[in-house]
């Protein structure tokens, strides 16, 4: 180790900054965050600073630096753009024995400030030993993805119940498993979504007994298929659920991101194929997290888009079965994205409809005079079978033939594709590209915005040559 780690007690003490520009600013407010009384000396401030002296949060002295301006101070910082300054700041800080960090020139530091992850009361630095700061930022940019935000007041929690697991715990191997518990488990799920009264009565439950008692749902958002569209709470809640409870829509290599040693049932639901009614399913995950499991019920997009999550989550709600929801990203926004359409945008489309293309009986009860209206964009979910109903349905309601119209295969995978078209054009390119299931339509103006606006080149179009993003036909 280059430099010795520790964590200083600054609170109430005076701290010296010299230095009135960016980095001095920056330097400053740690400093206040950690409670320090900031002595600034420098003749200019930036409009921050200024703030900070009117707010009389710190002490300016408007003029150049002095050695005696360091009597009396228990840490230094040099953040001027003056060798000179910040080397006589250096020598001044060594004689008096005072800690001091010049900022860019590691040689004259006697300590380095690190990237801090601010969890308070848990701080997580990262230091490169004055290597690399871009380094240090971009290591906590990726601890800071992985640490829900509430880790903190999961720490004040523990700290709050400390004296009394001591209590009941006299044998510190069952105190450990207790914390193990508790900190992974549901009470920490309760700080983590600001449900603290029940992370209080989960933590008092916990304390009576001495198996983990009732378990959870995660009703979970995957997104469209790109695993990278998922969001940090999904990823966390993947990796905790002992059992994972997923459909055909959840993409395979979403699935290899829950916990390895996980129970995965499979529930099906192919377009006719239930392979689990959906009362069963319902009762299924009441049930499991009766016997106390951590129930991950992974759904494709958004639980509330077309999931039928809220029929699943009544049944809990019904039977005390805690639980909590967490978005993902819809089909019609990743798709939309992927394919380079914005579905609203100020020239073309003042609104967005989402509606289900699902054919029941050879038809779909949608208010088509309603989706015919103009200046608007319609999606599709479910709607390849249908498509040919959609497209003569909506030229009845008087929507020009020549109207664009998109359907993405497996959007944000691998496997993308686009198909575009017109009303007229595409129940025949359909027929003739077969295309597979999951797709998505999107109807309106904003669809030819994608010959323009297509970025996404899945490797499928890579690996066949073509030079755009997307499959042109019309
Ligand atoms: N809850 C999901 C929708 C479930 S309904 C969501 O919010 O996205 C299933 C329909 O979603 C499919 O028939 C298809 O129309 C659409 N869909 C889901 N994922 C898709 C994908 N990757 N590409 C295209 N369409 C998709």
């Amino acid at each position: 180790m280059d430099f010795f780690p520790i964590n200083l007690d600054i609170r109430n003490k005076h701290c010296v900054v010299v230095g009135g520009g960016k980095i001095a600013t920056r330097k400053t407010a740690s400093l206040l965050s950690a409670g320090a009384r900031v002595r600034l000396i420098s003749p200019q401030l930036s409009d921050t600073l200024k703030k900070h002296a009117a707010a009389q949060h710190i002490q300016v002295e408007p003029r150049q630096f002095i050695d005696s301006d360091l009597d009396d101070c228990c840490l230094a910082i040099a953040a001027t753009n003056s060798e000179p300054v910040n080397r006589q700041v250096a020598a001044a800080a060594r004689e008096r024995r005072i800690p001091v960090n010049v900022v860019d020139q590691p040689d004259l530091c006697s300590f380095v400030m690190p990237a801090i992850i601010d969890r308070s009361p848990i701080l997580v630095t990262v230091s490169t030993g004055g290597a690399s700061p871009v380094l240090a930022r971009l290591l906590r940019a990726r601890l800071e993805s992985l640490i829900p935000h509430a880790y903190g007041q999961l720490a004040d929690l523990a700290r709050r119940y400390r004296n009394t697991v001591k209590k009941t715990f006299a044998n510190s191997q069952q105190r450990q498993k207790f914390w193990y518990r508790v900190l992974q488990g549901g009470v920490a799920e309760y700080v983590f979504t600001g449900r603290n009264d029940q992370a209080d009565a989960a933590m008092e439950q916990a304390l009576q007994q001495s198996d983990d008692g009732m378990g959870e749902v995660y009703l979970v958002g995957a997104g469209p298929g790109d695993p990278d569209l998922l969001t940090f709470r999904a990823l966390r809640l993947m990796q905790q659920a002992d059992v994972v409870v997923y459909d055909r829509l959840v993409a395979a290599s979403i699935l290899e991101l829950t916990r390895a040693d996980a129970r995965r049932i499979y529930v099906g639901k192919e377009r006719d194929k239930h392979t689990m009614r959906q009362e069963e399913i319902n009762q299924t995950l009441a049930d499991l997290a009766l016997k106390g499991h951590r129930v991950l019920r992974l759904k494709g997009g958004d639980p509330f888009i077309f999931g039928r999550g809220g029929e699943e989550i009544d049944t809990l709600a019904e039977q005390s079965v805690p639980f909590q929801v967490v978005p993902g990203i819809t089909a019609a926004s990743g798709c939309a994205s992927y394919a380079g359409i914005p579905l609203t945008h100020r020239d073309y489309a003042q609104s967005v409809t989402f509606v289900t293309g699902h054919l029941k009986d050879g038809s779909m009860n949608l208010n088509w005079q309603q989706l015919a209206q103009p200046h608007q964009t319609v999606v599709f979910y479910m709607g390849l079978v249908g498509l040919p109903v959609i497209c003569e349905n909506l030229q009845k309601q008087g929507v020009s033939a020549d109207m664009p119209i998109a359907l993405i295969e497996q959007g944000t995978t691998q496997m993308q594709k686009v198909y575009s078209g017109t009303l007229a054009t595409m129940p025949a390119i359909v027929e003739r590209e077969k295309p597979r299931p999951p797709t998505l339509i999107i109807v309106g103006e904003v669809v030819q915005l994608r010959e323009k606006l297509g970025w996404f080149l899945s490797p499928q179009h890579a690996s066949r040559g073509a030079t755009s993003p997307v499959i042109a036909e019309s």
